[in-house]
């Protein structure tokens, strides 16, 4: 059972917790952030928090009471999940009905009632309209969470009726010593990792797993190939098919820019890819700055025509082109 939120979710934990010992928590509660943040394992926390009957200090669930029990083996009479019955459906207005009518009866341990509704999103126009009474007019006890990764996509009337808890940009060091961890990745190849999942905890671990670091340190290494004309673009292109266009992209655009950087001091204070820096280095000394700014412009221009239905490998392809032609003399 989950009992603790994950290290970076601290702030958000003693808020709730803090006005839960004062009895005020809100009736509607909104978790939201960006895909990775760990929401879902958040509020599994505190639904068990919530319905513990024997909290600990810091409001985590005991494990062991009545409440834990039921729980856990998915039982617990006040506890009710609202989810889409598979991904990608929508939250029908039958179950939100079905819901009106399993809170309008009280509580069966005389404590709270929880609702879980994630994905969010996934509520339509009809069964949104149809929680909005649930939500203006709660019954006692009543504490409803909310999901969602994309707020714009929830009905205004929704949002203002719950408080809003954001998860978003991490405190560093307990993420950090957390997915060194996790990943069993050095406490240097942390930071690289996380801002590779765009700040998010989750989706960084997703990434190591995955293999992501190995396959980038491997496109780096058929880019010095191509500099030096061992390697065709073909060949690489060939090579690197396995692996997403836009991830390519990404990272090139990533190392373009830090050879820029390069370009105006040996020991730049910001650089996308610091664990890669020594094998840029030479690269970027090879290389004229204004050649740099110009593939930087047809990187952009490929990352948008990667979403669209052009043929990748080709345009992979070409921007392995436009890579070699960095590394031309000059014609004098
Ligand atoms: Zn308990």
């Amino acid at each position: 059972m989950i009992q603790q939120p994950y290290p970076w979710q601290k702030e958000q934990w003693q808020l709730l917790q803090q006005r839960l010992a004062q009895g005020n928590l809100p009736h509607a509660l909104l978790l939201h952030g960006v895909e990775g943040m760990g929401k879902q394992h958040f509020a599994q926390a505190l639904v068990n928090s919530l319905l513990c009957e024997n909290r600990h200090e810091q409001g985590q669930a005991c494990g062991q009471c009545r409440g834990c029990k039921l729980l856990d083996v998915g039982n617990h009479p006040d506890f009710v999940s609202l989810s889409p019955e598979e991904v990608g459906k929508n939250i029908t207005i039958d179950m939100v009905r079905k819901l009106a009518t399993k809170l309008s009866i009280s509580s069966q341990y005389s404590g709270y009632k929880v609702v879980l509704i994630a994905p969010a999103e996934q509520l339509n126009l009809a069964s949104a309209n149809g929680l909005l009474k649930t939500l203006e007019e709660p019954t006692p006890d009543t504490i409803l969470i909310l999901l969602c990764s994309h707020i714009d996509r929830l009905l205004p009337t929704i949002r203002s009726r719950c408080q809003k808890l954001l998860f978003a940009a991490p405190p560093l060091e307990p993420t950090l010593a957390w997915l060194a961890e996790q990943a069993s990745v050095d406490s240097e190849i942390a930071p690289q990792l996380l801002r590779l999942g765009g700040d998010a905890p989750l989706r960084a671990q997703q990434l190591a797993e995955s293999g992501v670091l190995a396959q980038r340190a491997d496109l780096l290494k058929m880019l010095q190939a191509l500099s030096r004309g061992e390697m065709t673009p073909v060949q690489v292109a060939e090579r690197e098919k396995k692996i997403a266009i836009a991830d390519i992209l990404q990272w090139l655009s990533g190392w373009n820019m830090d050879m820029i950087r390069l370009q105006y001091s040996p020991q730049p204070a910001h650089i996308n890819s610091p664990d890669l820096l020594e094998q840029l280095r030479p690269l970027a000394q090879q290389i004229d700055v204004q050649r740099l700014y110009k593939y930087f412009d047809k990187l952009i221009e490929a990352s948008r025509l990667a979403r669209t239905q052009v043929n990748q490998q080709l345009l992979l392809e070409e921007t392995l082109v436009g890579w070699v032609r960095l590394f031309a003399k000059r014609r004098s």
